[in-house]
């Protein structure tokens, strides 16, 4: 016997998606080291000290000249120059240039004063004289050639990145370039993960008759991961209430509790006795397949509030659910712009049946097809327990709620799983 009775109104994905991200905002920010913000948002503005570069320097390895002095020259009348010195790179020349003059000079070391131009080796007769007070320029060489401006790059006072900004590798550089180790950025969520079930061993157990392996701990732990957040895998609560509280009571440094199980119709799905009796129920139930158990609310951590996602157990729902609801709200969290993936149309090449009006996520191989579209097929049984469904994928096919059944070469809707660079591998 039930001993709670949950008002179970079925909520179409954008309407759940809603009413899940109104509990998340922007967290606040941190101060980190440059190299470990990659995939961060920028929380502060990046204005330039200095220019970049910060002197005039050369673009070649060669010689500055004053570059009147090269006209008309060429390899049979080349213009002879006295060197009266030479720059290396990481250095400041001290001695200035006058008509007549060169200075040997590296790629990157700033220009003498005098110097307009710098006359590359290979134009010059370098490798063939025997005194190298003198050079030979073979060609002419125009003012300003092979001279990098200081300021070309970055000016003085110029504002680089501005906050708000997804840090890219180029970023990371750029930030570099400017001589800062340590930049504001927001931060990271902690998401905790929360398995339940009495059936649940760890990998690396002993397996045991009756028992399965926990696979949703570790699907959601690496889709955090990948998605910019912090998993914490904090444990397995046996199927009590005890038990699972027990293990609630740990997660109160998250920004998000995910439970996996306990939220269907079982006598032993303790999650939503939980929720209902130390938080706040949301929503229970979504109108879609797989994943149509599921709980959303807010629950009191010693005194906290913090939101609670409460997965179904099946593993395909499980990571379903979490790329549905999770990810955007890890990604409201971060700060990101783009909280849903785009869509793809693909052509389907396998059925897909929906016997119950609610939506179907459909596990998929995109592949480009002989006609040079985007096809899909399904990955076999899409039995919502059938986890090699997911890893076999790399996209989801959607049947909308309205759809009985999508026939063999509809055009339709999917998102990808992967990286949309990786997608063919
Ligand atoms: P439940 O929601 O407790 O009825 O679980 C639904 C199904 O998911 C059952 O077959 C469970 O054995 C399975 N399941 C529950 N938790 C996990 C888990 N952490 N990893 C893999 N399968 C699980
Ligand atoms: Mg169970």
């Amino acid at each position: 016997m039930r001993k709670n009775h949950y008002h179970e109104e079925m909520l179409s994905v954008e309407d759940a998606r809603k009413k899940i991200l109104e509990n998340f905002s922007i967290l606040s920010t941190e101060k980190k080291l440059l190299l470990d913000s990659l995939g961060q948002i920028l929380a502060e503005n990046i204005i330039a000290k200095f220019p970049i570069p910060p002197l005039d320097n050369s673009a070649m390895d060669g010689y500055a000249v004053v570059s009147s002095d090269t006209i008309d020259a060429t390899n049979n009348q080349p213009s002879k120059l006295k060197v009266i010195g030479s720059v290396p790179a990481g250095s400041v020349p001290t001695k200035k240039i006058k008509s007549g003059q060169s200075m040997r000079i590296m790629t990157g070391a700033p220009i003498p004063k005098g110097a307009d131009a710098v006359i590359p080796f290979e134009e010059t007769d370098e490798k063939t004289r025997n005194n190298l007070d003198y050079i030979g320029c073979n060609s002419e060489v125009k003012k300003g050639d092979n001279i990098r401006l200081s300021g070309e790059d970055v000016l003085k006072g110029e504002e680089i990145l501005s906050s708000g900004v997804l840090i890219k590798d180029a970023h990371v550089g750029v930030i570099a370039s400017l001589g800062k180790s340590k930049i504001n950025v927001i931060k990271k969520p902690v998401i905790s993960i929360i398995s339940t079930g009495d059936e649940i061993l760890e990998p690396g157990e002993k397996i045991k008759p009756g028992k399965i392996y926990n696979s949703n701990a570790y699907s959601i732990a690496s889709m955090v991961t990948s998605n910019g957040g912090i998993p914490n895998i904090i444990g397995t609560a046996s199927d009590s209430e005890e038990s699972l509280n027990m293990l609630l009571d740990m997660a109160y440094n998250s920004d998000l509790i995910v439970t996996s199980a306990g939220v269907s119709k079982g006598d032993y799905d303790v999650v939503k006795d939980v929720l209902f009796k130390r938080g706040k129920i949301k929503l229970w139930s979504v109108r879609m397949r797989p994943a149509k158990p599921l709980a959303f609310g807010v629950l009191d951590i010693n005194g906290k509030s913090i939101p609670h996602l409460g997965l179904p157990g099946n593993p395909v729902s499980a990571m379903i659910a979490f790329e549905q609801f999770g990810i955007p709200a890890i990604k409201v969290m971060l700060g990101k712009k783009d909280i849903l993936k785009s869509s793809f149309k693909i052509i389907i090449d396998d059925e897909i049946i929906n016997y119950d009006n609610r939506r179907v996520y459909a596990r998929a191989i995109v592949f480009k097809g002989e006609d040079g579209k985007l096809h899909a097929k399904l990955t076999g049984n899409q039995s919502s327990g059938v986890l090699t469904s997911m890893s076999k994928a790399n996209a989801l096919a959607i049947c909308t709620e309205d759809r009985e059944k999508i026939n063999i070469g509809e055009e339709i809707n999917a998102i990808f799983l992967d990286d949309i660079d990786d997608l063919f591998f």
